[in-house]
């Protein structure tokens, strides 16, 4: 089945977050809307459900009950970003943390990759990042019960990273497939040579799961070695897998190599569920001011799309996806940006110049 018009319905979640969210979201939804109707898909229904400041005001938490289930009946959803730091101290978890340990989304995918038209510092970046985000030191998940960072008295603090080989096997089969989709390179990213036995544990079984993928070329690098060599000469990278902490460092900085968090795409997935994400967080400075850049909500929705288009075998998806792509690049190239990239286009206006290249391919 091709998933046409007429075929399997299509339910994504729709999460405005705190900030710029509501605009970029709001956004995305728009070229997704228009990509997949360009692209002769299904239309999407869509199920808006609150979560941030607004959720905290009006349900007294950032993330209600039934939000969590709301997104449980959708396919897939598109996730604004929150500012968790600015709400009250009761209230401060971390939505997007939560969302993803929720529904056990293992796996982060990271690409950065330069356009044509806009101010790189790196023209020849195009890699992708495979973050693994359920353990390493992410204190607000790496525990079934409790912190994993705690003070045994007001001047020790503890931290515990938690690797473990079931996780390591994942994330390194995502980041193979994925090296198989593209140009066949996998560097695994670690710290073995001071953290022995987690990094160690992580780098060996990454090699170990190589050896079921034949076809792609593998090495390893220690994490400072390779933020040096990313900034030195990103266009020799394919597909970098690493841990959680890695790699939200690693994709921050490789994101700015590729002109700036505003393109910063991501998805979130485990085996049967996805959820976009941009890398950036709710840029509170330009908040209700028509001012984002929306490209990073885009290029993450259109990922959301090309998974499900691989999960479901519904190849319009992909197609779509790929309208929202080349009409990205397409606006960059005729020399349309926002002002984060140095050009004049308020979000709306940038917004319609991608709508209407998705129409024209
Ligand atoms: P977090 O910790 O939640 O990731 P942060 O404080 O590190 O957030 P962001 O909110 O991502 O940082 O953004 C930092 C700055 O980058 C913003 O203040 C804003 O000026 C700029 N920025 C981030 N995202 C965008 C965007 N989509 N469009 C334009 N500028 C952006």
């Amino acid at each position: 089945m091709d998933g046409t018009a007429s075929g399997q319905r299509l339910r994504l979640g729709l999460v405005d977050g705190d900030g710029i969210g509501p605009e970029v979201v709001a956004s995305a939804r728009r070229v997704v809307d228009e990509a997949l109707a360009a692209a002769g898909g299904p239309a999407a229904e869509w199920v808006a459900l609150p979560m941030g400041r607004r959720a905290i005001e009006e349900f007294g938490t950032a993330l209600p009950e039934f939000t969590l289930e709301g997104l449980a009946g959708t396919d897939g959803w598109i996730l604004g970003p929150h500012d968790n730091a600015s709400y009250p101290p009761e209230h401060r978890i971390a939505p997007g943390g939560a969302i993803r340990r929720h529904f056990g989304l293992h796996a982060n995918i990271r690409p950065a990759q330069a356009f044509p038209g806009i101010r790189a510092m790196a023209d020849d970046i195009d890699l992708v990042i495979v973050r693994e985000n359920s353990e390493g030191f992410y204190a607000d998940r790496n525990m079934a019960v409790g912190s994993g960072e705690f003070c045994p008295t007001p001047d020790i603090a503890l931290s515990v990273g938690l690797v473990t080989r079931a996780a390591c096997e994942r994330i390194a089969h995502e980041a193979f497939r994925l090296a198989a989709a593209r140009r066949k390179q996998v560097t695994i990213v670690h710290k073995a040579n001071v953290l022995p036995l987690t990094m160690g544990l992580f780098r060996d079984t990454c090699y170990a799961v190589a050896r079921k993928y034949p076809g792609i070329t593998v090495n390893d690098e220690h994490v400072d070695a390779a933020a040096a060599h990313l900034v030195r000469s990103p266009g020799d990278y394919d597909v970098l897998v690493t841990e959680n902490l890695f790699g939200d460092i690693l994709s921050d900085l490789a994101a700015q190599l590729a002109g700036s968090l505003g393109t910063a795409a991501s998805l979130n997935c485990s085996a049967d569920r996805a959820m976009a994400q941009a890398v950036h967080g709710a840029a509170p400075d330009l908040a209700g001011r028509n001012r984002a850049n929306p490209v990073a909500l885009h290029l993450s929705a259109a990922m959301l799309l090309r998974w499900l288009a691989d999960r479901r075998e519904q190849p319009v998806l992909a197609r779509a996806a790929s309208r929202i792509d080349h009409a990205v690049a397409a606006t960059f190239a005729a020399g349309i940006a926002t002002a984060d990239l140095g050009g004049l286009a308020s979000t709306a206006e940038f917004t319609e110049q991608v709508v209407a290249r998705v129409h024209h391919r």
